[in-house]
Parts: C-alpha cells; sequence; structure tokens
C-alpha cells in the first residue's frame, strides 16, 4: 500500500503528486514556482456500519 502525499501551493492553489513535485530540485510549485505548499492529506476512510 502506498500513500499519495499530495501539495497544494498557497499561492495559485493548484494540487500537485509528491511524486511530481520529487523531480524538481527542492519543492516547489511546477506551475507558479511557489515554495510555500501545504500538505495535503488524504482522508482516511472510515467504515461504519449502518444500523
Ligand atoms: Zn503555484
Amino acid at each position: 500500500m502506498s500513500i499519495t502525499i499530495k501539495y497544494r501551493c498557497a499561492n495559485c492553489g493548484r494540487i500537485m503528486d509528491a511524486k511530481d513535485l520529487d523531480i524538481l530540485p527542492g519543492i516547489r510549485c511546477s506551475y507558479c514556482g511557489s515554495k510555500v505548499l501545504y500538505k495535503i492529506r488524504p482522508p482516511k476512510i472510515k467504515r461504519v456500519k449502518a444500523i
């Protein structure tokens, strides 16, 4: 199982995979070049049993 970590650019709001950012030297937005990125964790999927 692999967890996909995503980043959202604080400047332009684009969402990128961490995989795509690995190509670049240092983490920065591949669209606008901003270095301010927020890490987005994928929401945990909980199974709730409906009664
Ligand atoms: Zn950006």
